[in-house]
């Protein structure tokens, strides 16, 4: 258990209320109960009263903290009651954010996925449209497309014009890459960076267009376009990792 100038600290449980019950029985006030009884936090008084007085005392290290050695001195202090509530208390498992997937560019030199924001829909099926908000990117006829994250082929699909396909992300993120020279074959794997395909040439309009989907990583539709829901070719949606860094925060 830690206190507040700990960078672990300050510890909040159970366990530092049970505590504070037997530095309160170490000494007469020692660590007189407040009004309202001990809290669950980790605060000075305990933290001196322990560095001060109880460490010194006991030939512990005063470091303010709770480790194995101070504990071995408070546990006898403790009555039946607060024995028995230490020992069916177990701490509490404090979830932690997921983590945003760190994603690369869609060809070398060119911006991480997560610092573009999404400005149209992918036209294709009802559910590209739906489901796989997109940003164009690379504008170079024949330039190298990129595999933005480890993935795998999952689909074979076509953009008018050029190739396409269906990608499933390691993240749960799923793709659609467009305006490809060729589609790589369904369940070819691909790390992080590496070479996926090249832009298909439409000459001044050559471009790569990645469709997003993130419902099964955020359970989330990206925004896309300037309201979130278009209009198509317009600004002003978060970028793909402002908004999954939200969705992804607890
Ligand atoms: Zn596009």
């Amino acid at each position: 258990m830690y206190h507040g100038g700990h960078p672990k600290g300050p510890t909040i449980g159970k366990d530092v209320q049970i505590a504070k019950f037997a530095v309160g029985r170490y000494e007469t006030n020692l660590l007189p109960p407040p009004p309202g009884g001990y809290t669950k936090t980790f605060g000075t008084g305990l933290r001196e009263a322990l560095s001060v007085v109880i460490q010194p005392n006991e030939g512990i290290p005063p470091s303010g903290n709770i480790g194995q050695a101070t504990w071995d001195v408070l546990w006898p202090l403790l009555d039946d009651y607060h024995r028995w509530q230490y020992r069916v208390w177990t701490p509490p498992v404090i979830p932690k954010p997921n983590p945003v997937p760190d994603l690369g560019p869609l060809y070398y030199g060119g911006a991480s996925v997560l610092s573009h924001s999404l400005t149209h829909n992918t036209d294709g099926s009802p559910e590209l449209t739906r489901y796989y908000p997109a940003f164009d990117d690379g504008w170079i006829a024949g330039r190298t497309v990129l595999a933005v994250e480890n993935l795998i082929v999952a689909a074979a699909s076509g953009a008018n014009p050029g190739e396409a396909f269906y990608g499933a992300g390691e993240s749960k993120l799923a793709y659609w890459y467009g305006h490809l020279t060729s589609a790589p074959s369904v369940g070819t794997e691909f790390e992080k960076g590496q070479p996926v395909s090249r832009i298909y040439n439409q000459g001044e309009k050559s471009h790569v267009h990645l469709g997003i989907d993130a419902r099964a990583l955020a359970n989330l539709t990206l925004l896309y376009g300037a309201t979130g829901h278009g209009p198509d070719y317009t600004y002003g949606s978060p970028t793909v990792g402002v908004q999954l860094r939200e969705a992804l925060s607890l």
